[in-house]
C-alpha cells in the first residue's frame, strides 16, 4: 500500500531523512503536506520537489516571505493554527510528527480526531501529554508508530509477544560525547563540544539532550506511554556503538534486540511500511567489520537527568511536562551561552522541586504547567 504522509518538521533532521525514505520507496510513501517554522526557502524547495498542495509555516515573517514565491496550486497555512489547519486540509493516512518541542501536540490531537495514524518522532509530546495522546489514539483506534530509533526497536522486539511476557525494556544510550569525561570537568563543557555527538547526526536540541542524558530520560517516559509499562520495568544501558537500538527481556530471560546502522531512515521506513518489511538502498551490517559491541552502566550520579526523569515518570501527572519544559528553556540558555552545562539539570531539578504536581491533569492543566515551568526556569 502506498501511504499518504503529512510531514510536520520537514526541514529538520528527521524531516529530511523522511523525504529520503519517500524518494527511496516511491511505491510505498507519498508526501502530501509539509510544515516548518522559519525555513521558508527550504520548505518551498521541498514543495516544488514533492509536488504537495499544502504547506504550513508557523513563523509570521517566514510565511510573509514565502507568500509571493508559492508554486501554482499550493496553499500556505499560516498563523497560530497553521499546523492544525494543515492537518485538516490534507488527505493523509499518516502524520509524521518531527517538530522539535511541544508545538506538535495540537496537530497530533487533530490528526487523531481525523483518524490518521501517527508516526511520532517528537518525544516531547508523549512526555508532556502521553496519557492524553495514547487515550485519544485508542479511542479513535489509530495506530501510534514510534520513530525514535529506540522505541521503534522496542516496537519491533515486542511484535508477536503478549504484553504480560515483558520483564524489562532495555533502552540503549550512546552515552553522548562526555561518557568518559571526569565529573569535575563537566562545568567547563562548551556548546561546540556538546554538539559533537559521537554516533548520530541530529538537530541541536536533541544533540544537547543526548549529552546531558535528558534525551534518554525523556525516552524512558516516552516508552512508559508507548508500551504501557511502569517506569520500574524500563532500564537504560550504555552502548557506545549505537548499533543495538534497544532490547526487550521477556519472562523466560530471553532478550530480543534490534540492530542496524545508526541512520534514522531505518526507523522512519519501518513506521511507514509496517507491518511490512521492504527492500531499500540502506547499508547492511557487516559484523566482522563492527568487531565488538560493548555495554556499560550509565553514570547516574554525574548525569542526574536519568534519575530526574525516572522521578517525573513515576510521579506522573503534570511533573513530566514540567521537566520537559524546564529542560527546553535550560537547553536554549546553554546553546546561547547564558548558563553552564551542569546548570541545565540544576535548573530542571529546581523547577521540578518547586512544582505542585496535579495527578491525572486535563490538557489545559498540562499546558498551564508547561507555561509555568518555562517562566520558572527562565527566572
Ligand atoms: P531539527 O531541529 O533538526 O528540526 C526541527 C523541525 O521542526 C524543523 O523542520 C523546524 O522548522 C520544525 N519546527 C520547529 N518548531 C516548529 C513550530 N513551532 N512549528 C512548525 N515547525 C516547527 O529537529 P530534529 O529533526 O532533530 O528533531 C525533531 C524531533 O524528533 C524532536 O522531537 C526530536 O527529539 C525527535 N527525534 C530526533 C531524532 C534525530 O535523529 N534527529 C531521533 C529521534 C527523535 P525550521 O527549520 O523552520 O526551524
Amino acid at each position: 500500500m502506498r501511504k499518504k504522509v503529512l510531514l510536520l518538521g520537514s526541514t529538520g533532521s528527521i524531516g529530511t531523512s523522511a523525504l529520503k525514505v519517500a524518494q527511496d520507496l516511491p511505491d510505498r510513501m507519498e508526501i502530501v503536506g509539509l510544515a516548518a517554522c522559519r525555513s521558508s526557502e527550504q520548505l518551498l524547495a521541498q514543495a516544488r520537489e514533492t509536488g504537495v498542495k499544502h504547506i504550513a509555516l508557523t513563523d509570521d515573517d517566514a510565511a510573509a516571505a514565502a507568500t509571493p514565491q508559492l508554486p501554482a496550486g499550493v496553499t500556505l497555512h499560516r498563523g497560530p493554527n497553521a499546523l492544525v489547519d494543515l492537518v485538516n486540509a490534507c488527505d493523509a493516512d499518516m502524520v509524521l510528527v518531527a517538530i522539535v518541542g511541544t508545538a506538535g501536540l495540537a496537530p497530533t490531537l487533530a490528526a487523531i480526531e481525523r483518524g490518521m495514524s501517527l508516526a511520532v518522532a517528537s518525544k516531547e509530546i508523549l512526555v508532556m501529554a502521553g496519557e492524553a495522546v495514547m487515550n485519544a489514539a485508542s479511542r479513535m483506534k489509530v495506530d501510534v508508530l514510534p520513530v525514535d530509533s529506540e522505541h521503534n526497536a522496542i516496537f519491533q522486539c515486542l511484535e508477536g509477544h503478549a504484553h504480560s511476557q515483558i520483564r524489562r525494556i532495555l533502552l540503549t544510550a550512546s552515552g553522548g560525547p562526555f561518557r568518559n569525561l571526569p565529573a569535575d570537568q563537566l562545568a567547563g563543557v562548551t556548546v561546540a563540544q556538546a554538539l559533537k555527538h559521537p554516533t548520530w547526526t541530529m538537530g541541536r536540541k536533541i544533540t544537547i539532550d543526548s549529552s546531558t542524558l535528558f534525551n534518554k530520560g525523556l525516552e524512558m517516559i516516552e516508552a512508559r506511554w508507548l508500551f504501557d509499562v511502569p517506569m520500574s520495568q524500563i532500564e537504560v544501558v550504555v552502548h557506545p556503538q549505537s548499533i543495538v537500538h534497544s532490547m526487550v527481556e521477556f519472562v523466560d530471560n530471553s532478550v530480543i534486540a534490534q540492530l542496524s546502522h545508526s541512520d534514522m531512515c531505518f526507523p522512519i521506513q519501518y513506521a511507514v511500511t509496517w507491518p511490512d518489511r521492504v527492500a531499500n538502498t540502506l547499508p547492511p551490517l557487516d559484523f566482522a567489520q563492527l568487531g565488538s559491541l560493548t555495554f556499560e552502566k550509565p553514570r547516574t550520579a554525574d548525569f542526574p537527568a536519568l534519575d530526574l526523569a525516572r522521578h517525573a515518570g513515576d510521579t506522573g501527572g503534570t511533573l513530566p511536562a514540567v521537566l520537559n519544559a524546564a529542560n527546553e528553556v535550560a537547553v536554549e540558555a546553554f546553546l546561547t551561552e547564558r548558563i553552564s552545562f551542569p546548570k541545565i539539570w540544576q535548573t530542571v531539578e529546581r523547577v521540578m522541586n518547586a512544582h505542585q504536581t496535579i495527578s491525572h491533569p486535563t490538557l489545559e492543566a498540562i499546558i498551564d504547567a508547561d507555561a509555568w515551568a518555562r517562566q520558572e526556569a527562565a527566572r
